[in-house]
């Protein structure tokens, strides 16, 4: 079994980006800037945010952070993302998921402009990526498909079940496995809450992407030997310890990673693979590499 680092992975990623900031510094020019909006006081959210708050900091984009109170409302919310949408000096941002209840998730995504939405949320950079344009593509799927290519894990003509159908995961990334490109031509099986016998499914998987906020929902039996475990989920489980908890995946680590030929740990997996994929998007929002200004211009305003 080999371990798919994403400490290590996403350590060269940021790498590869700091000295791309460094020349921008040596020309005098201002640097890439994220800026993220926390609603509320989750400490989970708050822990994401602090996360990908300091990578800027490591890389060398400025940040900005805008906490807003959880009661806000909703159109008090989309008038702070018009802000952004209007800050010259900004050139990605992104929104914390999840929002309060009170607040239409779907109408603060559609609310960021397209050329800023450095998490891929909005319907037009997930219909670009759909027919193979470039665009923003959201973190942790891009993440997942950037650790598979630095491992030299063919995806082509295998068999990839992907557990979990959420717009920010599972879709997308089942559509990119299945594209006509690198790090696709699979065939791939969609699997959600309604599938009847995951197991049928699953053990016939070359590759399984387990993204389901279930922990431990794919344990030995379910896998043939040789599997390649991309473990998506981040779930709290309650312990005596300082902290109060730790962190386990979907995944029975233990027991299937003695079957696995390569599988990504919980924590230093996954999650950390995402914020570099923020990171490198956030520097092709600052190239303007999907959106030319022109392009702009004359679709989108
Ligand atoms: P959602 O809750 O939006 O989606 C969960 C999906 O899992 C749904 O499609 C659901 O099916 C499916 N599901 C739930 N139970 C089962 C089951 N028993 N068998 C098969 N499918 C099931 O979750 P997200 O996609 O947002 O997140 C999934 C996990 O990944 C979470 O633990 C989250 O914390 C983590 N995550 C990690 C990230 C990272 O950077 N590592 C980034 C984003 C999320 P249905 O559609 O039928 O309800």
């Amino acid at each position: 079994m080999q371990l798919l680092d994403g400490k290590k992975t996403a350590a060269s990623i940021k790498d590869e980006i700091k000295q791309t900031v460094d020349a921008i510094k040596l020309q005098k020019k201002r640097v890439p800037h994220l800026a993220a909006i926390l609603v509320g006081d989750s400490t989970a959210s708050k822990t994401y945010i602090n996360n990908k708050i300091k990578s800027c900091k490591e890389v060398g984009f400025k940040s900005t952070l805008l906490h807003l109170e959880k009661d806000i409302t909703e159109n008090e919310l989309i008038a702070q993302i018009n802000n952004l949408n209007n800050d010259n000096s900004i050139d990605g941002f992104i929104v914390q998921l999840p929002l309060p209840k009170h607040i239409n998730e779907e109408r603060v995504l559609l609310s960021i402009t397209p050329e800023k939405d450095v998490d891929g949320f909005h319907p037009i950079n997930l219909g670009k990526m759909m027919i193979g344009l470039p665009a923003f593509i959201s973190a942790t799927p891009k993440g997942i498909v950037e650790i598979l290519k630095r491992y030299n894990i063919q995806t082509s003509g295998k068999h990839c079940v992907v557990v979990g159908r959420s717009n920010i995961v599972g879709t997308p990334i089942s559509i990119l496995l299945g594209k006509k490109s690198e790090a696709g031509n699979a065939t791939v099986t969609l699997c959600h809450s309604h599938t009847k016998d995951l197991k049928t499914y699953t053990l016939q998987a070359d590759i399984i992407i387990a993204a389901t906020g279930k922990p431990n929902l794919i344990t030995a039996d379910m896998v043939k030997d040789g599997v390649v475990i991309i473990d998506v989920g981040i779930n709290r489980i309650d312990d005596n310890s300082e902290r109060g908890y730790h962190l386990v995946g979907d995944v029975d680590f233990k027991n299937v990673s003695k079957k696995s030929s390569y599988i990504t740990p919980v924590p230093g997996g996954v999650g950390l693979m995402t914020v570099a994929s923020l990171l490198q998007n956030t520097l092709a929002a600052y190239q303007a590499a999907y959106y030319p200004k022109d392009f702009i211009e004359e679709n989108l305003l």
